[in-house]
């Protein structure tokens, strides 16, 4: 018998990339990639086909007889989110998609009653309901968590002032408020799910969130594999200033301190990712050993 088709969106970046990779290494369904620049496609999928999240005609054609679709959107690049998402479930729908699984984060605005504006999770949680409503046959929700590696690249160690290297943010280190993974397993949770949509695929929320560390948790796992960084508080008011785009971290890490990366009741969100999971997680002290 042929295999379903599982469309993936973001195939070449963070989170889509070990999608592809957990669903390929299972066996069970037949993976496409779907980027806008498939020439440039190196990765694992059995298929590769161009596609943009704001161009519906495009899309609807990368989900052509698609069983599955994950979809995650880049807010950092710039994007509309709710556009986009709007744009994949019309996509989605128009291609006849039975199983549909969006990369959502908990609803800060919500959950803070507006207290922390951090548009990249609101804007994505406000797509859940459209998602909810859609009429798919099965659908999803899977929250990423602070990916390790952000501590590689955008959030990593830096030379400070007083000779040492560490971090300088607006949160209290000793509060264990961070949901983390490495995010290649995200894909273990989503391949998990399309192979078991009688349990998940009614809107369940899966969050992937290996460890809850604080800031002196992360330290305590870099000095075990011989790093030495040191940390330092800063007010957020302060921190706002520093660079483009401070302040959005800024009030990210208010809203962790205050209800923590997952948000309240999120323990069954939790359990239930790891339930479902295709294989286990890598903890941060592997993590850092193996980079
Ligand atoms: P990434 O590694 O930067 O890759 C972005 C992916 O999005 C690429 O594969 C790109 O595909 C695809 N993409 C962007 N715009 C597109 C469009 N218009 N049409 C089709 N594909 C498009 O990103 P990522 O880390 O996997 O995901 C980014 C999201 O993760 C952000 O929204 C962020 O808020 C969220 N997130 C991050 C963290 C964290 O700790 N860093 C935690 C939770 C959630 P092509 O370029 O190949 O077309």
């Amino acid at each position: 018998m042929e295999k379903k088709i599982i469309a993936v969106i973001g195939a070449t970046g963070s989170q889509g990339k070990g999608v592809i990779n957990s669903i390929v290494k299972d066996g069970t369904f037949k993976t496409r990639a779907v980027t806008r620049n498939p020439e440039k496609y190196s990765g694992k999928a059995d298929e590769v086909v161009k596609g943009d999240l704001t161009d519906l005609i495009s899309l609807t054609e990368a989900f052509k007889n698609a069983h599955g679709v994950f979809v995650v959107t880049n807010f950092w690049e710039g994007a509309d989110e709710i556009a986009q998402g709007k744009i994949a479930i019309q996509a989605a729908k128009n291609a006849g998609v039975n199983h549909f699984i969006w990369s959502t984060l908990p609803n800060v605005e919500k959950i803070s009653n507006g207290k922390f504006d951090v548009p990249h999770f609101t804007g994505k949680a406000k797509v859940d309901e459209l998602v909810k409503n859609a009429g798919f046959k099965n659908y999803s929700f899977v929250q990423p968590p602070f990916y390790y590696q952000n501590f590689s690249g955008m959030l990593g160690a830096q030379p400070k002032q007083d000779g040492s290297t560490g971090w300088t943010l607006p949160i209290d280190p000793s509060k264990k408020v961070i949901h983390m993974s490495d995010i290649n397993d995200l894909g273990k949770v989503v391949a998990g799910a399309f192979l078991n949509p009688e349990k998940v695929g009614q809107g369940s929320y899966l969050a992937l969130a290996t460890e809850l560390n604080s800031f002196n948790d992360i330290l305590a796992s870099y000095k075990a594999n011989g790093k030495e960084y040191s940390f330092t508080q800063v007010p957020g008011e302060l921190f706002s200033t520093f660079f483009e785009g401070a302040k959005e971290i800024s009030e990210m890490m208010a809203y962790f301190e205050a209800h923590s990366y997952m948000g309240p009741n999120s323990e069954n969100n939790i359990l239930q990712a790891n339930a479902i999971s295709t294989e286990s997680f890598t903890s941060l002290n592997e993590w850092i050993k193996n980079n």
